[in-house]
């Protein structure tokens, strides 16, 4: 598990964690080591732009992000390469799954967009482990979809800066970078690597005062 430092309500797990939005047994381990509900809510992610309004726990449907003022209530996605993406403000959060095709739509906007429109003001965010520049070799296509933030990898091939280009989506917002690059960090799960069905969860909730 990684825990950003001074960001309460906030948890990246590792490949090593399991996947607890499936594995009882893993989110049992999550819930009880943060003292939070064992009762999630969770999204069929779809790469998409959508971003779930929860309100209780379970399944909420088909969409790439949620966001809460429940306090308590935990929400959970899950990635292996994109990128995991936390929104704060003092009485509420989100979590957004964002690969390529989520930044190219804007699904962090989106969910900062929620989020502003319910009257919170995100004050913080924080970006969970993904797949760096370094190892991000795409298509020309991929550069042209995001607008942009073009990098290059180690090898010195084309790459995109998935984070630059999350950052941008969320400016005036002070974000917090892992920066862990699931491809050459071998405690994540990558599918570029490897091609795994594994994937780590983010963990977001809104603690008591
Ligand atoms: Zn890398």
């Amino acid at each position: 598990m990684i825990i950003p430092p001074g960001v309460p309500g906030v948890v990246f797990g590792t490949r090593a964690d399991g996947d607890a939005r499936s594995d009882e047994h893993a989110r049992n381990v999550f819930s009880t080591r943060f003292g939070i509900s064992r009762d999630w809510a969770t999204v069929k992610q779809v790469h998409g732009t959508v971003i779930a309004t929860a309100d209780a726990p379970g399944f909420q449907g088909e969409a790439d992000g949620l966001t809460t003022d429940v306090v308590g209530l935990p929400l959970a996605i899950a990635t292996a390469d994109c990128v995991p993406v936390v929104l704060i403000a003092e009485r509420a959060r989100a979590v957004v799954h964002a690969g390529w095709r989520g930044v190219a739509g804007g699904a962090v906007s989106e969910a900062l967009g929620i989020m502003r429109r319910s009257g919170n003001i995100v004050t913080r965010a924080v970006i969970g482990p993904h797949i760096g520049p370094c190892c991000y070799e795409v298509g020309q296509e991929v550069v042209d979809a995001i607008g942009g933030y073009e990098a290059r990898t180690r090898d010195g091939d084309v790459s995109v800066d998935l984070a630059a280009a999350t950052r941008a989506q969320i400016e005036g917002v002070e974000v917090m970078d892992m920066g862990i690059c699931t491809f050459d960090d071998g405690s994540m799960a990558s599918y570029r690597q490897d091609r795994t069905p594994d994937r780590q969860v983010t963990v977001v909730w809104l603690p008591q005062d």
